[in-house]
């Protein structure tokens, strides 16, 4: 499939013609190893690379962190089944980038409208975590789900990691776009939206209240009217 890169970013160095990794991904010994062992133990959940859900041909595409072990790690569909979903999915009915009702579960219905949602680490990190060297090796496939969206115009990153690692795959410099809630950083014609990420740790401890998260979707919908 034909590719087009939002114009005024800098050519991609090495471009996937896939955005979505094999089941079995051996790139992360680490995380191979625990989705084998989570395997073993719950083979009823999901236990994969999770793949970005949502509208390809969307104007907006949100970058998470990493799957949720009994989140989306156990339903196959980012955000899906844990706290993070549940501000995350309202939010995105509210301002008209998600249809339907959410009931955190993949067959539930929920359409994503103008817009796709990914994970700058597509399977789950022990305790939440990823290592440096695993945001590293799946950022190609970051880099080449953003390639695959010809229409893109924002990008929304919850949380530093993805943040950071969506300025890497954009090949912009650190310095230039530095994280902070609520900044917009200019990338060509693409507009990057921080956030600080729905985690149930953010919102417990008040780092990120649900105001909060919604103007940052507030200034998305009106600059995409
Ligand atoms: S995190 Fe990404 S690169 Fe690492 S094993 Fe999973 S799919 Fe592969």
């Amino acid at each position: 499939m034909k590719t087009i890169r939002p114009s005024g970013l800098p050519p991609s160095p090495a471009p996937l013609l896939r955005s979505e990794p094999d089941r079995n991904c051996p790139l992360c010994p680490r995380l191979a190893a625990f989705r084998e062992a989570t395997r073993a133990r719950e083979a009823g959940w999901f236990n994969s690379p999770v793949p970005s859900f949502g509208d390809p041909n969307g104007r907006l595409l949100i970058v998470g962190l990493a799957p949720g072990l009994q989140g989306a790690n156990r339903t196959g569909r980012p955000f899906t089944g844990d706290f993070a979903g549940d501000l995350l999915y309202a939010t995105l009915i509210e301002y008209g980038f998600a249809k339907g009702t959410y009931l955190a579960r993949p067959d539930d219905g929920l359409t994503l409208a103008d817009c796709l949602i990914s994970n700058a680490v597509r399977c789950v990190p022990p305790q939440n975590k990823p290592l440096p060297a695993e945001i590293n090796n799946c950022r190609p496939y970051l880099a080449a789900t953003i390639e695959a969206m010809p229409r893109l115009l924002s990008i929304v990153t919850l949380g530093r990691v993805a943040h950071d690692s969506t300025v890497k795959a954009l090949s912009l410099r650190g310095a230039a776009a530095p994280f902070a809630h609520g900044a917009i950083h200019q990338a060509g014609a693409l507009k990057l939206y921080d956030s600080y990420h729905c985690s149930r740790y953010n919102t417990n401890t008040g780092v990120l209240t649900p105001k909060m998260f919604r103007a940052v979707f507030a200034k998305v919908r009106a600059d995409l009217l």
